[in-house]
């Protein structure tokens, strides 16, 4: 990057939300003129995904909401169900769904390998004309007079008329650069991914995901042929980095905290007695706190 140097857009932050941005605004016609800055390399962040999922219910106080949920979606234009406990024993035979009373079934939801798919979308912004720069940490972001943005950065500065913010986790200090505040914490939460499942070896699609807010709060998942636990804990959760996240941060793992997550981890492998014959792995990351898509507790 030349010390300074003007743009329409700069991106900050070159994971999936960015790197999709760039891609959509170099198809718009505006590649030439954007650029994305990356603090590292791209698909730094925490982006990570089955073949359709549920989303269970046990009480007719989530049955509402899974109702409302249902007519929020299809407002949105999803394809989208309400369904019974022999659809989900159909699509997922390994899931005990004993106290279950029905689901929302989502068949679109599907699976990615996020860092394939944030690369094919830098590949399209590139083609398309956006200048990608890595190792190009944002440093300030102020406004000059004339209202346009101006983006320091370890390689130079860029003039811009839009800046698009697509840096996952450190939202709060970048935002805090332009006096505005964001109520934001980031919340550790640990997955565990088994060895291979027997069951899962001669299965050509993998299973649904099953999204269980009361017994695991979280998600129960095939992955390959392994199992994957999500969990997302609704009691003794941990909050990290509250003056500010590291900017080394990449993708570290935390220390593992079984205690804190035990119940859920339990009711996970009750839930799908395939699992307890192998042994999980942990890994336990950070994430932003984000809990909509969940039930209430
Ligand atoms: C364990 C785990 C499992 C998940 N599973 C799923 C799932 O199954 N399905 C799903 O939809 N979502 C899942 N998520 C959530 C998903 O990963 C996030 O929603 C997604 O990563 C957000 O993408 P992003 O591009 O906005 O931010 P991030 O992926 O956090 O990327 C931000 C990028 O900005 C860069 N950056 C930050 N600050 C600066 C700066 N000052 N200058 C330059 N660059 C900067 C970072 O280096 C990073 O590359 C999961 C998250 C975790 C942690």
């Amino acid at each position: 990057m030349s010390k300074k140097r003007t743009a329409k857009v700069i991106i900050v932050g070159g994971d999936v939300l960015g790197c999709g941005q760039a891609n959509q605004l170099g198809h718009e016609g505006w590649g030439e003129e954007t650029v994305l800055s990356e603090k590292a390399e791209l698909t730094s962040g925490s982006a990570s995904h089955g073949y359709g999922s549920f989303r269970l219910a046990y009480t007719e106080d989530e049955m509402d909401w899974l109702r409302h949920t249902l007519s929020v979606g299809r407002a949105l234009g999803f394809n989208i169900e309400l369904v019974g406990l022999e659809f989900i024993a159909e699509k997922h035979p390994y899931y005990n769904l004993e106290g279950v009373i029905g689901a929302l079934y989502t068949p679109d939801d599907g699976l990615v390998a996020s860092s394939n798919v944030t690369m094919a979308m830098a590949t399209g912004a590139r083609q398309k004309g956006v200048k990608l720069f890595r190792q190009c940490r944002a440093t300030n972001i102020t406004q000059n007079d004339a209202g346009e943005w101006v983006v320091e950065t370890e390689q130079g500065t860029v003039i811009c008329e839009h800046f698009v913010y697509a840096g996952g986790t450190y939202a709060r200090q970048m935002v805090e650069w332009t006096d505005l505040q964001l109520q934001m914490t980031s919340m550790t939460h640990h997955y565990f991914v088994t060895e291979d499942v027997p069951e899962f070896k001669d299965l050509d699609t993998e299973l649904a995901v099953i999204r269980d807010d009361k017994l695991a709060s979280g998600h129960i998942r095939m992955v390959q042929k392994k199992g994957r636990i999500g969990i997302y804990e609704k009691e003794n959760s941990n909050s990290v980095w509250h003056n500010e996240c590291p900017w080394e941060y990449e993708n570290w793992l935390f220390e593992a905290d079984y205690d804190r997550v035990m119940p859920w981890l339990e009711n996970s492998f009750e839930r799908m007695p395939i699992l307890p014959t192998v042994q999980p792995r942990r890994s336990p990351t950070v994430t932003p706190s984000a809990r909509s898509s969940h039930l209430p507790s």
